[in-house]
């Protein structure tokens, strides 16, 4: 008994609890709250909440199943198309991402998460895949492999933006690259697998493609837009006064009420396509006719990056939303005080699809210059990425219904020491045969563990007690109808087999 106190006593001074406020006492003289004089200087040591970043959440256990479902399809689908996955380091050389995605870029420029390391090293935080993909491409000479290369990739980037619904400062994206092809048929082989992806997730979506020509056509598109938002910078916004002089391209990009207005009349880059450019963009969009991918031309489509040449595209969605309430004729003829049936909701309602600004989920085009700039060696390319979190947004805003995980069927209930410790080898016999169980080995009490039981929903449940482990029995509880059945462990998987 007293080696039992001892015990006990040992184990509360183990128990460490935490500081709120420590008084100290120091010779000041202040009041006389204290005999001695001693004036009490309260320390408050504030106590630490801990919290994530802004603009950087955590993916709950409830989110798993949109998380498993995207990229479960991602991968799948990637495959298909004869992707292959890569996987690169978060962290890279500041300087590959200034000198691709680029130094003017709103990406590069305001939004990198960018240090010195512990080694003086200058590095950032991926704000984006492509030039991480580019460079593993060069670094490991995939030059000499049979090209084009294709690459399938998922991760976290980082971009010190002001968050706000739809972007995050860590978000994740799942994007694919094409190395080392020119060919029109890449680029719609691409959007193809966009279209088919979004099909497969069951969100609807539009696709938008513009090309952005190469260095030559857009030097000429450059002087024309120059000319005209010169006479109307006034009225353009403080940041587009600057792009004005800097990047007159990315103008078009911008979301603010004013200059959307004069975008609309502004001169259009299809005008200015060189021959060459031109015809690439046409063949494109042939092979889109010809694999029945639906899409809409956006001539103002630039995108935000520096590298982009030629095709660029954005996959946008389609929400459907209710532009009026219908008026039912028969019921409005109806006099005073009879009675009147409402439609049903559905026939209510006027509804159009809508594409809401500012949701795009995902984007890509080809930057046939970025290799050749980084590398010397001349290689075509193209890509996409897709934006994780705003897929999973979208699928729960367009009410789209997943596919469950693989939920247990099964619940381990044991009543006991001994029964609590056998259950740990018996849940692992029974992993091993391909049962998904589920159980609380932490719950002593039968009731609480059948109240689990009963809210997972699982078919059966085995209950292990005192009296089992000495028949080397177990019981089988049938949830729906509440019968239980005395079985011979030796029997037991024979018998799940059965049942389940
Ligand atoms: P980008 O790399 O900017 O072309 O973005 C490709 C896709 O990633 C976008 O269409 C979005 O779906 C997603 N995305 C980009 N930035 C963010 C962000 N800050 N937060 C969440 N998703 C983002």
């Amino acid at each position: 008994m007293t080696k039992k106190k001892n015990k006990n006593n040992k184990k509360k001074h183990l128990i460490k609890r935490p500081k709120k406020i420590q008084v100290r006492r120091e010779n000041k003289i202040n009041n006389n709250q204290f005999q001695d004089n001693a004036a009490p200087v309260i320390v408050q040591h504030k106590k630490y909440l801990p919290k994530s970043l802004r603009g950087m959440e955590d993916i709950l256990p409830e989110e798993g199943k949109y998380w498993d479902f995207v990229l479960q399809k991602a991968q799948d689908l990637a495959e298909d198309y004869g992707f292959k996955k890569i996987e690169t380091p978060v962290l890279e050389e500041r300087v590959l991402f200034e000198k691709s995605t680029g130094m003017t870029t709103e990406v590069v420029e305001k939004q990198m998460y960018q240090f010195t390391d512990r080694g003086q090293n200058q590095v950032a935080l991926r704000p984006e895949f492509t030039p991480s993909m580019v460079r593993a491409y060069i670094e490991h000479g995939m030059f000499s492999l049979s090209q084009p290369i294709k690459l399938f990739c998922f991760g976290p980037l980082f971009r010190y933006e002001r968050p706000q619904s739809g972007r995050l400062r860590q978000f994740h994206q799942i994007n694919l690259e094409v190395l080392g092809s020119d060919k029109p048929v890449s680029d719609a082989q691409v959007i193809l697998f966009c279209k088919t992806f979004f099909e497969v997730l069951g969100i609807k979506v539009s696709i938008q493609i513009n090309s952005l020509g190469c260095s030559e056509c857009r030097k000429v598109y450059r002087s024309k837009l120059i000319n005209y938002f010169k006479s109307k910078r006034n009225r353009l916004c403080p940041d587009c006064q600057k792009r004005l002089i800097r990047n007159p391209l990315r103008i078009l990009d911008c979301k603010q009420e004013g200059c959307k207005d004069l975008i609309t009349d502004a001169p259009q880059i299809v005008d200015s396509l060189c021959e060459n450019c031109h015809s690439h963009f046409v063949k494109v969009l042939e092979c889109l006719d010809e694999a029945e991918v639906a899409y809409e031309l956006n001539p103002f489509l630039v995108r935000g990056l520096d590298y982009y040449t030629r095709t660029v595209f954005e996959i946008l969605p389609i929400r459907t939303e209710v532009v009026a309430i219908k008026k039912d004729s028969k019921l409005e003829e109806k006099k005073e005080g009879e009675n009147k049936e409402p439609l049903p909701a559905d026939k209510q309602v006027e509804v159009a699809p809508v594409i809401p600004s500012m949701s795009a989920l995902g984007g890509g085009g080809r930057y046939d210059n970025l290799v050749g700039e980084l590398s010397g060696r001349e290689t075509p390319a193209l890509g996409v990425a897709f934006g994780v979190e705003r897929i999973i947004e979208e699928l729960k805003y367009q009410n789209i219904r997943i596919s469950k995980e693989r939920a247990p069927k099964i619940f381990l209930a044991q009543l006991g020491e001994l029964a609590m410790r056998r259950s740990l080898k018996l849940l692992e016999d029974l992993r091993k045969e391909g049962f998904r169980v589920a159980e609380n080995l932490a719950k002593d009490s039968l009731r609480a563990q059948l109240e689990m039981a009963n809210k997972i929903g699982v078919k059966l449940t085995l209950i292990l007690g005192q009296q089992e482990m000495s028949d080397k029995t177990i019981i089988f509880r049938d949830m729906s109808s509440g019968n239980q059945e005395t079985i011979d462990q030796e029997k037991m998987i024979k018998e799940l087999r059965k049942r389940i």
